[in-house]
């Protein structure tokens, strides 16, 4: 492994195949075969090491983990097939009923659902916090919360939360902290320096980058992944080999990418910034985002994403958006064609 984001992107490879091939092959293959009876005992019993059975792991799938945890610096995780699956994935795993989750209260739609609609069936439940004070988080721990769950910046509204203080936090109060990276991406930031324990993604996101498949992955220690693993292992998210190809070949480009995304955003966000028909542009390195200070502090740049705040409502938006000429509107982001949405009323239309 390399100290260089991109060489370990680009040079950790699948061992080669009796073919030589200089391009990872596609390992459309449910099981693995043994040279004996005893190797398939050993290789059960994990005393060996080797493949199984593609619900359990598949040299795609690994070659897509190992790649994002050398860019996360973290030490293993499980490649699912959908973000979804993911943040499902790294609360199911972790805890059991009777536990409490804290979590920021600017989530992704699905995140929200699942922790106020799915984890409450089995007894999991979960209070939301502010980021505008931290100090009424120590309020709102109970003697069962176990986990702090946190997305930064928010999907919609880029709100950020300081990850050193959320680290110390999760530190003092002996919790899991999770931390959504998905619109970072580990090119911008890496929450496992500030002590975050898990890291989830949407690899449908910035990681295709080109609007292509779905993918999520779970990312941590080795002991805290081992859970994981026997949860997925059983539970079967796991994500299709071809998917884990497509995802481990947009690593190569995902420095770049974000890169020109940023370039890009940086324009267009100083083009808004004082507009008169806005009420509000936000970005993370814009002087004018309230968290600007966090932004700079634990992000390499500010990402892909502007949020615009038109005066004169839903109805302005509409029109808005409907008089672009080029902008796909479609609910999807990181992609390589740019992309507007409007999120109050279509993917977070649940939340208030
Ligand atoms: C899209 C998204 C998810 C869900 O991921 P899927 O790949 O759509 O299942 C979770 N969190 C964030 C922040 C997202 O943007």
């Amino acid at each position: 492994m390399s100290e260089h984001f991109e060489t370990n992107s680009i040079r950790i490879n699948s061992s080669k195949s009796n073919q030589k091939e200089h391009s990872s092959p596609i390992y459309l293959s449910s099981s693995f075969t043994f040279e004996s009876a005893e190797e398939a005992r050993a290789t059960f019993a994990e005393e060996l090491p080797g493949y199984i059975y593609s619900r359990y792991s598949n040299p795609n799938s690994s070659e897509l983990i190992e790649k994002v945890c050398a860019a996360e610096g973290t030490e293993n995780g499980i490649a699912t097939a959908s973000g979804m699956a993911a943040m499902f994935g790294s609360i199911a795993s972790l805890l059991q009923q009777g536990d409490h989750i804290l979590a920021s209260r600017s989530l992704f739609g699905s995140t929200h659902q699942l922790l106020t609609r799915v984890f409450p069936k089995w007894g999991i439940t979960s209070t939301y916090g502010d980021i505008s004070d931290y100090l009424e988080w120590d309020k709102l721990i109970q003697p069962n919360t176990k986990m702090l769950f946190i997305e930064t910046p928010s999907n919609p509204g880029l709100e950020i939360i300081d990850l050193e203080w959320a680290g110390k936090f999760a530190a003092a109060h002996n919790l899991i902290l999770v931390v959504d990276n998905c619109f970072a991406t580990p090119y911008l930031q890496q929450p496992a320096k500030w002590g975050a324990h898990i890291v989830t993604h949407s690899a449908t996101k910035y990681i295709d980058g080109q609007g292509r498949v779905i993918g999520g992955l779970i990312l941590g220690s080795n002991e805290l992944i081992k859970e994981v693993q026997f949860f997925t292992r059983h539970t079967g998210p796991a994500i299709s080999p071809f998917n884990a190809w497509i995802l481990s070949k947009s690593m190569e480009t995902l420095g770049v990418r974000m890169d020109r995304h940023c370039d890009n955003a940086e324009k267009v966000a100083a083009y808004f910034d004082g507009n008169a028909e806005l009420d509000a542009v936000k970005y993370p390195f814009l002087k004018s985002h309230p968290q600007h200070h966090l932004a700079i502090k634990q992000m390499k740049r500010g990402g892909g994403i502007i949020t615009l705040t038109l005066k004169g409502g839903l109805q302005r938006a509409q029109r808005f958006i409907d008089q672009l000429a080029m902008i796909s509107l479609t609910p999807n982001l990181g992609d390589s064609r740019s992309i507007v949405t409007h999120p109050a009323s279509t993917t977070h239309s649940k939340l208030s």
